[in-house]
This record gives C-alpha cells, structure tokens and sequence, in this order.
C-alpha cells in the first residue's frame, strides 16, 4: 500500500490534487470534510452534531473523524493505498492514523504540504463560497478562524511526520499541473521498497 497524506490549510488546493492524484495512482480518497459532509447530506446523528461546529470554522472532536477514518479503512482493505485529505488535522489523530495502519500492516509513505498564504486562501474560499454553498467558505471571519485553526493546532502535524523524516512542502500557489508534477515527483521518491503483503496473506503463511 502506498499512504500520502495531502496537508496544508483550507484552500491550499489539496481537494484538487488529491482528483488528480486518484487518476494517476488508483488510490481511494478519503476526505474527512466529504465524509462529515456526507453525514450532514444523510441528516445522521453524528452530521446534526458536526455541522454546527463545521459552519462556525471549528474543528470536530478527535474521536468523531479517528472513528470515520477507522471505518473506512476497514471497508477498503483491498485498496492499492490512501490519500489522506484534511486528516489528520491534530497530533492526537496523526498518532491514531499511525496506530490504525500498522493494524492494517501499512503505513504513511509521506506528507506533501501546500503552503498558501492566509491572503489567497482567503481570496480563494470567498470565491468557493459563490459555488460551494459551504457556510464557512461565504463568511471571511470564519474563514480567518479556519485559517487561524490550522496555524495554531493543525500546523503542529508537520513536525509530528518531519521527525519521521516523511515530511515535505511545496509552493501551493502557481500552475496546477505544474505542482501536481512535483507532487508527483515526490509520492515516486517515496515508494515503497517492495509491495506490503496483504493482511489476509500473512495470515495465510503463519497459519
Ligand atoms: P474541509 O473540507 O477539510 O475543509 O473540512 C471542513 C470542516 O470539517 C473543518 O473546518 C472541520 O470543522 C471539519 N473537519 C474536517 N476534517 C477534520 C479533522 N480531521 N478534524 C477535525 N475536524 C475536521
């Protein structure tokens, strides 16, 4: 399995490169925001409860988005690998995320930041705002408390996978292709030596 974890603020682009990425490499996208947001669609319990902290630019507690991420791994053992979008936002869910996969005999091959600046994220979430019908992409302070969020408690995640030595950033802003090719470039470099066997196998010898 091939694991990357696409990171940086709302708005950096990972919601675009991770599309392009799915093509390129055949790995199943989870997005912790398009999983609450599901929840929020399906009119669930656990949707009413996120989407009060969601539309006021807050995080969700850590054992609402480790549970998420914990489900559908196990629905996609089959999977050639993972982009991880908008998780882990905290260290407590980096480590969980590191605690989930290794259950699962796998691991996060790398980190790829995007770095944005607070002005053209905001510019860039306004203009969302007009199509996304998404409450905190249409109001700048929330959008701000976003941002301010991710600097003060998301931004902390870096150091948790750079003293893994699997951290990396990139310059957000500029031609898409032309980042999704030094982000490919990267997720190449990052390979893993040779294929993890699959859990089922490894059972299968030890048996
Ligand atoms: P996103 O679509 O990644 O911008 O996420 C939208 C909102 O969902 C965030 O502002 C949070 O309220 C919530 N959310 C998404 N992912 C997480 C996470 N990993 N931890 C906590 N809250 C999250």
């Amino acid at each position: 399995m091939q694991n990357i974890v696409l990171f940086g603020p709302p708005g950096a682009g990972k919601g675009t490169q991770s599309q392009k990425l799915i093509a390129q490499y055949h790995l199943v996208h989870l997005s912790t925001g398009d999983l609450l947001r599901a929840q929020i669609t399906e009119g669930t319990t656990l949707g009413l409860k996120a989407k009060k902290l969601m539309d006021e630019g807050l995080l969700v507690p850590d054992e609402v988005v480790i549970g998420m991420i914990g489900d559908a791994l196990g629905k996609n053992q089959q999977a050639a690998g993972f982009i991880f979008d908008g998780f882990p936002r905290t260290v407590a869910q980096a480590a969980s995320l590191d605690q989930l996969l290794a259950e699962h005999n796998t691991q996060v091959a790398c980190m790829i930041a995007l770095e944005v600046d607070e002005q053209e994220l905001v510019k860039r979430l306004l203009e969302r705002g007009k199509t996304s019908g998404r409450p905190d992409d249409q109001d700048e302070s929330k959008i701000r408390r976003r941002v301010t969020i991710y600097n003060t408690e998301t931004a902390q995640v870096a150091g948790y996978y750079a003293a893994q030595h699997k951290f990396h950033a990139l310059n957000g802003i500029g031609d898409i292709d032309g980042i999704f090719a030094q982000i490919c470039t990267l997720i190449d470099q990052h390979k893993p030596a040779q294929a993890e066997a699959p859990v089922a196998a490894i059972r299968e010898v030890k048996a």
